[in-house]
Formats: C-alpha cells, structure tokens, sequence
C-alpha cells in the first residue's frame, strides 16, 4: 500500500505538465561563497530535464549550514548545503542540535572538502592563531557553520579562548569589505577554494592566510571523525603564492526524509549523467570522482532515492530496500 501511494504521488508529480511546475528550492550561503554556485551548477542540470520530471529548481541565498539546516526542518527549504560537521551534529543532537536531534536529515551526495581559512591583512603582523589575541578578527554570522567551526577550534586551542579576541559576527560577504576597511583586521571562511570571497579580499588589500596545523589543531583533526587535513593551494589568491596547510570538512547536500525519493533520485541522477560537466562548473570540485560524493558522511543517512541512482551507477551494492 505504501508503496501504491508512493507510486501515485510520484505520477502527480512528474507526469501532469499542466499542472505546471513544482518548484524546489536548494538554500546554499553568501553569495561570493562556493555553496551558491554549486546550488546553481545542480539546479542548471536539473531544470533541464524539466519537461519530463516537471521539476524546476533555485536556489536561496542563507548564512549558511545551520540556518540550511533549520530551515530544512521547518520544511521552509527542500534541499540544502551544508558542512558534515553540522550534519553530524544535527542529525546526533550535539552542538546547536543538543537536546533536539534533526534525526529525519537526509544526505543527497557529498559535494567538495571545504577548508577553515584564516585571511588577515598583511599589516596586521599576525602570523599564527595565538597572535589572534586583541584583535578584531570575524568568525562569520550566527547560522553560519563557519562560526560553529571557528567555536569548536577556539575550544580546542590551549591558551587561547574567544574572550581573547574582539569577535565580530558579519555575513561572509561582508567580511571582505570590512577588512579593506579596516573595520576588522582578519576573519574565517570554511569554503571550498578558490572561493570569490577571498579573491575580493586579496584584490582590495594585501592578504596572508594563516596555516592551521599546531599541535591544538591536529589533536581535534584526529579526534573529530568528520575533520581531515587539507591544503590551500598556492597561486589562486593574489600575493598567497605557497600552498597552506588547514583543515576542514565536506560539503553535503541534504535534505528531508519527507522528501519523494523520486524528486531525489532525479536530482542526484542528473548530476551522475552530466558528472564531467559538473566538475568543469567550479574549480572547487574539478577533481572529484564520482565515488568521491559517496564520502564524509554516514551512509545510512542516504536518503532512498539518492541511493537508488547511485546503485544504478553501480557505486553502491543494491540494499533491496530502495523505494522505486
Ligand atoms: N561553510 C560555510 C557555512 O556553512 C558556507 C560556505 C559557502 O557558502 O561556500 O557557513
């Protein structure tokens, strides 16, 4: 029966053209970030499908990861980006999910590792994370995964704590008009690179990126399952010429268990028949394989209809359990 129902929604779904489109909405981050373009590079090979599955897709610009994922759950937004840190946390019931799990989450497919970049001006002298201290430095808005990533970080640094620094909580696109301003002399970014965020930085002032990699770091890296190591290559910012070293996370599509399998399986199957064409959208993800999108996160939170492309693809071993 339920598998009766399901096949009747999915016919109202994607067989009555008439009835016009059902519109899906992906919510991604700032809009110099790489969470939007990416929103956009799936939503452009989606909608063109969209005569037959009548699907039509945009994207939302958010504050990011935590605000993706609250908004998801109101069922405000059907789709959604977001760093595997805050999808663990989300889906556990840890960090700003403590005491109400998000356990309907979902994963789609992971996208692209996003690194924790720390960009100062040059006239700032700072060259390490200790030397943060007494200096206005941004740690992204609330909603944000970035200032969740930056808190945990602080947390796990010994002698240094946020009270130490002059904390200022601007949206990402904001941040690099502050620091040519001089309103603050630094700021984090979790992002995939080269994000345009940056770029506008180091175009407007002389930049440093600051290496994440002390004892502190590497000790949270090998205690966290969702942090791995990752380097910033040299030559994509002006004047950062020398690759750095920092950590990060995954980019992850999600969304809810509610959603039909069928509008899942549509989505994820039309970025696997048009991967190499994905990969040449962003220069964040021109190196990923396929399997690659299978990585960073717990598979039993593969939402049915991602996996059922994915099986189709022969990336995954057939569970017998996928809805059709
Ligand atoms: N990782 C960032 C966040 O969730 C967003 C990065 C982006 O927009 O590319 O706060």
């Amino acid at each position: 029966m339920k598998k009766l129902l399901g096949g009747m929604a999915f016919s109202a779904l994607l067989i009555t053209g008439s009835w016009g489109y059902r519109f899906l909405i992906i919510g991604t981050g700032g809009v110099t970030g790489v969470y939007y373009p990416t929103g956009g590079a799936i939503c452009k090979l989606l909608n063109r499908y969209k005569r037959e599955t009548n699907l039509k897709c945009s994207v939302e610009s958010t504050e990011g990861s935590l605000s993706n994922l609250r908004e998801l759950k109101k069922g405000e937004l059907d789709f959604g980006i977001a760093q595997s840190d805050i999808v663990f946390q989300a889906y556990h019931g840890k960090g700003e999910f403590k005491g109400h799990p998000y356990s309907s989450l979902r994963v789609v497919f992971s996208i692209y590792p996003e690194l924790l970049t720390l960009v100062v001006r040059k006239d700032s002298g700072i060259k390490n994370l200790l030397q943060l201290k007494g200096h206005k430095i941004n740690i992204g808005a609330p909603g944000s995964g970035n200032s969740e990533a930056v808190k945990t970080l602080f947390q796990a640094i010994p002698n240094l704590s946020l009270s130490d620094v002059k904390v200022t909580q601007l949206k990402s696109t904001e941040a690099p008009v502050a620091l040519r301003e001089g309103k603050i002399e630094g700021y984090f970014y979790m992002v995939g690179h080269p994000a345009d965020n940056i770029r506008e930085s180091a175009s407007a002032v002389g930049i440093k990126i600051i290496p994440l990699d002390s004892p502190g770091v590497a000790k949270l890296v090998k205690e966290r399952s969702y942090y791995e190591w990752g380097t910033i290559p040299g030559g994509i910012y002006k004047g950062v010429d020398k690759p750095v070293k920092s950590y990060g996370v995954k980019a992850i599509l999600v969304t809810d268990a509610k959603m039909e399998p069928e509008v899942v399986y549509r989505l994820t199957k039309a970025v696997l028949d048009n991967f190499e064409e994905f990969k040449k959208m962003h220069p964040a993800y021109r190196h990923l394989t396929k399997q690659d999108l299978l990585k960073g996160f717990d598979l039993k939170l593969l939402h049915p209809g991602a996996r059922r492309a994915f099986e189709e693809e022969g990336l995954l071993e057939k569970s017998g359990k996928t809805e059709k």
